[in-house]
């Protein structure tokens, strides 16, 4: 009897840990569901330590075929201080060539074609040769709804963003505060702001729509993306959006040396005692930051397991295409005098990267003091880790309001970070609030909400959940 070959599908991800670890996520899960063979064309910066380190771990699996894509070279195109996202945006439509030889010539011929949200310049290469496409936004619903309605913003608003005294109102959505806009919005005149007019287009060329979020989670914004919802209709879009999320790492079965100490070190902590600090594959902080929040967490008196890197100053996500190799040695320098001595019987220091879901899955983790990027936001609600929300770039300051005002699931600065340094006092109150006293009623009150969002996320994920129907319907279509 003749077997059936197995469907192929070609993701692409763009560089950024951000960007490859939920395509990774996504792969594995057409995989182990579906029996799909999947290959990725992972578009690498080749700077990132970690991001080898990643490539390695999913090359183990035998059923995902991982074809890297070194970053061509923008020196010539790119101005030395541009933006992330405008370098994210000239390095994949540099890299189309090679993702057009690539997807002509794999075999067997690829039922589908699954780009992120950077990767949307590769759609016209599938369509010629007929191949469906979808793009995967590895964010949430909200953040989708404000990149398609940003045109129109673009057209009804002016001056800057940030400027305006009221709300941006986006049809059927929550409204965004100017101060929380994505950061290629808190500059018009800046190239990335071009460059990301351009990607909610981009996402209409495609066949559908994967977003990382679930159902029950943003019911409202979803509505408002699909056909009869306010925002498809004033755009006059009829794209289908399927909620897949929320699609996170699993813990690392291997682990390394230093996540074993890490791991030892927490076995000897008491239950959510220790919050994590963490600013995500990018995140670096002012050298003022840094000694505050040093201070901060010493002045809370609770444990802590911080992820540490140098600081630079002025620039929120200096570290995204090259997460550095410094030893703890290194980073410590920049730490207050006495802080480490002072610290060392209930803080763990790890220098620039940790295997972070292998953390958060630890019964000593009692809070995640995070930068919001929405896959760490993920892997702390699917572990049910209330956050202490402290948003640095990208999105992040959307996810914050979300995470804090909408869902009660994390504590946040009166202030955000990025406009204003967060004091000492302020970081250690929050830190109290939601590792401290199980009688405070406002820990209780975050970490129950966190228990509910955490449960209604596993359960849109179970057989016959909602994001599970939805990845099984894209299954179905590209399959035949
Ligand atoms: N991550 C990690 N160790 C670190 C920092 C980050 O494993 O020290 C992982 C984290 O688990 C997440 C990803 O890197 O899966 C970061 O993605 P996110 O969307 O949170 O933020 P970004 O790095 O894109 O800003």
């Amino acid at each position: 009897m003749e077997t059936r070959k197995p469907t192929h599908v070609v993701l692409v991800s763009s560089p950024g840990l951000g960007h490859l670890i939920p395509v990774i996520e996504l792969a594995k899960r057409f995989v182990l569901h579906h029996s799909f063979k999947v290959t990725i064309l992972a578009v690498t910066s080749q700077t990132s330590r970690a991001e080898t380190q990643i490539l390695n771990s999913a090359l183990t699996s035998s059923l995902i075929h991982l074809i890297d894509i070194p970053s061509p070279d923008i020196t010539a195109l790119v101005a030395q201080n541009d933006a992330v996202l405008t370098r994210l945006g000239v390095v994949m439509r540099e890299a189309k060539l090679a993702i057009r030889s690539n997807l002509s010539e794999i075999t067997p011929r690829p039922s589908a074609l699954i780009v992120d949200i950077f990767g949307t310049e590769a759609i016209p290469i599938a369509r010629e040769l007929n191949i469906i496409s979808y793009v995967y936004v590895a964010s949430h619903a909200w953040m989708l709804a404000l990149v398609f309605y940003s045109p129109v913003l673009d057209e009804l608003v002016e001056g800057q963003y940030v400027d305006r005294t009221e709300p941006l109102k986006i049809p059927g959505c929550k409204p965004i505060q100017p101060e929380d806009v994505v950061d290629p919005m808190l500059d018009r005149n800046d190239r990335q702001y071009k460059e990301y007019l351009t990607i909610g287009n981009g996402i209409l060329q495609s066949d559908g729509v994967l977003v990382n979020t679930w159902e029950e989670l943003q019911r409202e914004e979803l509505e408002a993306l699909r056909e009869g919802g306010l925002l498809s209709e004033a755009l006059n879009m009829k794209i289908p959006v399927y909620a897949v999320g929320p699609l996170v790492r699993q813990p690392e079965l291997e682990t390394n040396s230093s996540t074993e100490s890490l791991l030892k070190w927490l076995d000897e902590q008491p239950s959510q005692s220790v919050v994590y600090v963490s600013f995500g594959s990018g995140g670096t902080l002012s050298s003022e930051q840094m000694t505050e929040l040093a201070w901060g967490l010493e002045l809370s008196e609770q444990r802590f397991l911080w992820v540490i890197r140098a600081p630079i100053e002025k620039i929120a996500d200096a570290a995204f295409f090259n997460t550095g190799s410094s030893g703890i040695d290194e980073v410590a320098k920049y730490l207050p005098e006495g802080f480490v001595s002072r610290t060392n019987e209930v803080g763990l220091l790890v220098p620039e990267w940790a295997q972070q879901v292998n953390i958060l899955g630890h019964r000593s983790i009692g809070g995640f003091l995070s930068h919001c990027g929405w896959g760490s936001t993920l892997e702390s609600v699917t572990n049910g880790v209330p956050l202490i929300a402290w948003p640095l770039y990208a999105e992040q300051r959307m996810n914050a309001a979300l995470l804090a005002e909408e869902l009660g699931v994390a504590v946040r600065p009166r202030l955000l970070p990025t406009k204003k340094v967060v004091r000492r006092e302020e970081i250690a109150e929050m830190v109290r609030e939601v590792i401290q006293s199980e009688e405070s009623v406002k820990r209780n009150r975050v970490r129950e909400r966190m228990k509910e969002v955490q449960q209604s996320g596993m359960k849109a994920l179970l057989e016959g959940g909602s994001s599970y129907v939805a990845l099984s319907k894209i299954a179905n279509t590209i399959a035949g």
